[in-house]
């Protein structure tokens, strides 16, 4: 069987090509600029790259353009191979808990929820109508970012503010990452060999949340109506106190979008440190004692630890920590602070293990009180996963 996963930006679609008799991929890439001037696309495979600027109008085009490239590639031999297509969708609302088959229903719900996810979920819709067009007769599956999240209760999801923003609008905590985390927590139940765990998934990538998960359910998720809540992230504030928008407004002549931006794209490490929103740039300029990067870099992990302590508590303690993402899976010196600030908790970190990468691992010694594991996450695999899963039904 072969499953082609796809996450479609508002200009560009990444696609991956698993074969899910044994779950690897059989070639991935990536088509940008589409409907700019020099578009163009990157394809591997069998250890090999090709790339071509090539017109691409519209999404259309860079399907049948990706089509056509397998075929001729000989990276598969007729389209028929195609069994079905996953879709990376970003915001389900509270109407969807679990991946689902596209539909025409499915698709009127996201164009419905695009003011909660304006730059997403138009994107997400124009990646299904051009495999719609292309491929009309393969099953496609979609496989939202909120979903995982569905699980929390009312005291995790909503705000402390006026119920009728929560009847009337919709405003409430949704959660992000959902498959990153729902694959995190598969597999540290393939670990563990059992489904009743209490697991700290930390997704830390340039975006970054972290979920408390029960029993293979979510019980709440740092971040939230948007997200821009939660950790502190590259450009991203993460938690603040919402009166400084106002204050900022008058200070700065702006207005209120205006600022969201700035708390959005030059706030987090990039903000603090007036340099990088990249950790690898911050960690060389820690080395070089630049006080703006070393305060950017601890209150990164502050807000991290911070946010294991109370899931950790709301859990009634945790049996695995996961470190997973850009920074999770690569930032030694990250993981090594953030662990030995867990202290308190009885974590207890294993040097040696810690300074591995790109695999999973278990970084923390054999007498600590818990486990923490890096685990790579897989966002296109579950999404192949789940698309498999439901075109066998
Ligand atoms: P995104 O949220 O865009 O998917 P990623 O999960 O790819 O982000 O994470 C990207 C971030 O990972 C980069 O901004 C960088 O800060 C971090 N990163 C990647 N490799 C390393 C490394 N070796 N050391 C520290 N940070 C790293």
């Amino acid at each position: 069987m072969k499953i082609i996963s796809i996450n479609a930006g508002s200009s560009s679609l990444k696609f991956s090509l698993f074969n899910m008799d044994n779950e690897t991929v059989i070639a991935s890439g990536l088509f940008e600029r589409i409907g700019i001037e020099g578009s163009n696309y990157v394809i591997k495979y069998n250890g090999e790259k090709v790339s071509e600027e090539i017109e691409l109008n519209n999404h259309t085009d860079a399907v049948k353009i990706l089509l056509d490239k397998l075929i001729t590639l000989e990276i598969i031999s007729s389209l028929d191979e195609i069994d079905g297509v996953g879709h990376r969708l970003v915001h389900g609302k509270d109407k969807y808990s679990k991946s689902v088959i596209i539909n025409d229903e499915v698709v009127n719900d996201l164009e419905e929820f695009k003011e909660f996810a304006p730059l997403h979920n138009p994107a997400n819709i124009l990646g299904i109508k051009a495999f719609k067009d292309v491929l009309p007769e393969v099953p496609m599956v979609g496989v939202f970012d909120t979903a995982f999240h569905q699980t929390m209760e009312k005291e995790a999801y909503l705000y402390p503010v006026p119920y009728k923003w929560y009847s009337e609008y919709g405003v409430r905590k949704y959660g992000f990452h959902g498959t990153s985390h729902r694959f995190i927590t598969q597999s540290v139940r393939e670990i563990l060999g059992r489904d009743n765990f209490n697991l700290i998934s930390c997704h830390i990538g340039n975006g970054g949340s972290i979920t408390a998960v029960k029993d293979m359910k979510c019980v709440d998720t740092t971040m939230g109506f948007t997200p821009l809540a939660g950790i502190m992230m590259g450009t991203r504030s993460g938690e603040i106190d919402s009166s400084l928008i106002p204050y900022i407004m008058e200070k700065e002549g702006k207005n209120a979008s205006e600022i969201i931006d700035d708390l959005n794209k030059n706030s987090g490490l990039v903000g603090l440190s007036e340099y990088s929103s990249d950790m690898r740039d911050i960690l060389v300029k820690c080395d070089e004692g630049d006080e703006k990067a070393i305060a950017a870099k601890n209150k990164y992990v502050r807000r991290i630890v911070d946010y294991i302590a109370q899931y950790y508590v709301l859990l009634g303690g945790a049996d695995v920590i996961v470190f997973t993402a850009g920074v999770g899976e690569n930032s030694i010196p990250i993981r090594r602070e953030v662990c030995e600030k867990l202290a308190p908790l009885g974590v207890k970190i294993d040097l040696d293990q810690n300074s591995k990468r790109g695999e999973v691992t278990k970084i923390s010694t054999e007498d600590s009180a818990i486990a923490v594991y890096v685990i790579p996450t897989d966002e296109e695999l579950m999404i192949a996963r789940d698309t498999l899963n439901l075109i066998n039904r």
